[in-house]
Parts: structure tokens; sequence; C-alpha cells
């Protein structure tokens, strides 16, 4: 059994965070330390803790996280301009919490894909 993180404590609304959107299969809330003006975490209500940990039983909840990441930057007025979306996966990805989560940034040009 995976260890549960912070993000379902989240997902539970058992602490506090500015949940901009939720359903039965994904929760989505502000980043704590935005990386720039749209910083929003998409999550699966179930833990799957990494990238390696998914199967195809996880596919319709990985499908809503992008149906929901275009309702947000609809919403977030960042569509048109554009966004990126990004998946961590373990330490050489840069993940720190076990949950996995899509990042939505967007707002400003956010640059090359990956600083060398
Ligand atoms: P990772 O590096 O695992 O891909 O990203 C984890 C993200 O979760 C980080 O951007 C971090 O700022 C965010 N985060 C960690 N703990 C919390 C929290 O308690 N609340 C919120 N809203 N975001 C968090």
């Amino acid at each position: 059994m995976a260890e549960e993180t912070i993000f379902s404590k989240i997902i539970r609304r058992e602490i506090p965070s500015e949940i901009v959107y939720q359903d039965d299969l994904v929760t989505a809330f502000r980043d704590i330390s935005p990386k720039a003006p749209s910083h929003i975490v998409i999550v699966p209500n179930i833990l799957i803790p990494t990238v390696n940990d998914v199967t195809a039983e996880h596919e319709a909840a990985l499908g809503r996280m992008f149906t929901a990441a275009a309702k947000i930057a609809e919403r977030e007025g960042i569509a048109e301009n554009g966004f990126r979306l990004i998946v961590n996966c373990n330490r050489h990805g840069g993940q720190e919490v076990y949950h996995l989560h899509m990042h939505l940034l967007g707002g400003r040009p956010l640059g090359p894909l990956v600083a060398f």
C-alpha cells in the first residue's frame, strides 16, 4: 500500500488549499509555491504514487486530468496565449510529492522546456 501524502488531505478538504476544480475523478488546487502567475496542481482523487505505477485502470482519471486542465486554463484566461503541463516522475524528474500530479503553468512566457 502506497503511503498517503498531503495531497490526499487536500482532496478530502482536511487541510486548507485553494481548490479551483473538483469532480468524481480529479481535484485541482493552486500550488503553494507558484512558479508562474497561474500554477495549478491537478491530481487524481485516488492515490497513484508515480507515472511508473500507472495501469489501464487509471486511464479515465488520467484522461480527466487533461479535460480539467483545458477547463481550468480557459477559466484562468490563459488558454489562448498558451500554457505548459508538466508531470514529474521520481528523483531525476524532480518529483517531490509522491501522489501523481500534473502542473498547469501559465500567465507568462515560460521559456525553454528544460534548464541546463
Ligand atoms: P513535484 O515537484 O512533486 O512535481 O511538485 C509538487 C508541488 O506541490 C510543488 O510545486 C509544491 O509547491 C506543491 N505543494 C507541496 N505541498 C503543498 C501543499 O501543502 N499545498 C499546495 N497547495 N501545494 C503544495
